[in-house]
């Protein structure tokens, strides 16, 4: 097994005030106890931030006035600035929020039968190079602090909260590599999911990485019942080493490695994302190679017709071969589906809406 690795941008500056909705309970109980007060505030805080969710520490009526000065000497209620908010025919909305420091990310609403599920972004940019990725075009710029992930799925359930709707599932599939910011994505999983905040079962959760080896065995030790992907994307590690520059630090073979102890760990399922580019790994070679890679292990194939990338040269996948690379998968008993399309229409895709509105910014 491979051993802990630091991670470079874990450090945060906190030169400016912390968010607040980077605390877990545990950890607002102990800032409390430090300053002399009475531990069941932090289940009081807990209630105004993620129950009531108001904005402004002034507005938490049941707690006394010094500990209302004290939280707002020493926090910041992160709120993002809505600077663009695109809506897809299908229901899907596409928020471009801009941060205190003035970078802009992205986090999608995604409307399904079982309910509203939010993607979202971990890092300003990205470092991981996938070269059908728009979010990586401006490289890594910093790691979002846990609050600030946190404060996207807020503001997106401030919206549901008009019409009475909650957020009920999360996807960590947005721009950045969860994995590349653990320490932020581990304190953002438990606020989310604990009961005293926002309560999103972690059964609801879904957290995707690129294959960062060392990470993959650190979460199958963390004993989470999260829900786990990794974006694959090739069958053989030639081809993903061109797709994916992350393959050439961690190959194929340390990767299925890692996957199989994060299977034999946590006795969960695996979702395999492999997003189809016409003409690149979209072949019938290509199905029954990953066949043979994945076979007999406890997991899933999530097929994802890739939105075309104006920025990168890739192309969709016709229809007919994507049902046909289905078939060949489920002919060795593969199971698999195909990603329904979502926000077509409103370049929904991991970075698009940030790729252009930067370009825009450039003119
Ligand atoms: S696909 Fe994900 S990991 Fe790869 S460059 Fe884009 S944001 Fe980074």
């Amino acid at each position: 097994m491979e051993g802990k690795q630091k991670d470079t941008f874990t450090e945060q500056n906190f030169e400016r005030k912390p968010s607040i909705y980077s605390l877990q309970l545990n950890e607002l109980e102990m800032w409390l106890k430090e300053q002399g007060e009475p531990k069941f505030r932090a289940t009081q805080i807990f209630d105004w931030l993620y129950k009531k969710r108001v904005d402004h520490f002034a507005e938490m009526s049941n707690l006394p006035k010094g500990l209302r000065e004290k939280l707002e000497n020493h926090f910041i209620i992160t709120t993002l600035k809505t600077i663009a908010k695109h809506s897809s025919q299908d229901g899907t909305l596409k928020f471009l929020f801009e941060l205190h420091d003035g970078f802009s990310i992205e986090t999608v609403l995604m409307r399904h039968d079982y309910g509203n599920s939010v993607c979202v972004t971990t890092q300003v940019g990205c470092r991981i190079g996938c070269t059908f990725c728009a979010s990586t075009l401006g490289g890594l710029k910093r790691n979002l602090e846990a609050g600030e992930i946190v404060a996207q799925v807020l503001k997106v359930q401030k919206v549901l909260d008009e019409t009475n709707e909650r957020v009920s599932s999360i996807v960590v599939m947005g721009i950045g590599e969860p994995f590349d910011n653990y320490q932020s994505l581990l304190s953002f999983l438990k606020i989310v999911n604990d009961e005293k905040g926002l309560n999103i079962g972690a059964r609801h959760i879904t957290v995707s990485t690129s294959g960062i080896v060392p990470r993959i065995y650190d979460f199958a030790n963390e004993g989470l019942q999260i829900n786990f992907a990794i974006s694959l994307h090739a069958p053989n590690t030639e081809l993903r080493s061109r797709l994916m520059p992350i393959n050439k630090a961690y190959d194929l073979e340390k990767l299925m490695d890692a996957v199989r102890y994060y299977i034999e760990k946590t006795g969960r399922r695996v979702t395999f994302e492999y997003g189809l580019f016409g003409g690149v790994n979209d072949q019938i070679e290509h199905a029954e190679e990953l066949a043979r890679l994945i076979k007999g292990l406890k997991c899933h194939v999530n097929l994802i017709p890739v939105n075309y990338v104006p920025e990168r040269n890739y192309v969709r996948t016709p229809r007919k071969q994507i049902f046909e690379f289905e078939r060949t998968l489920k002919k060795h008993g593969i199971n698999v589906t195909i990603r329904r399309e979502q926000g077509h229409d409103i370049e929904a895709a991991c970075g698009q809406l940030r790729a252009k509105e930067r370009k825009e910014e450039a003119r």
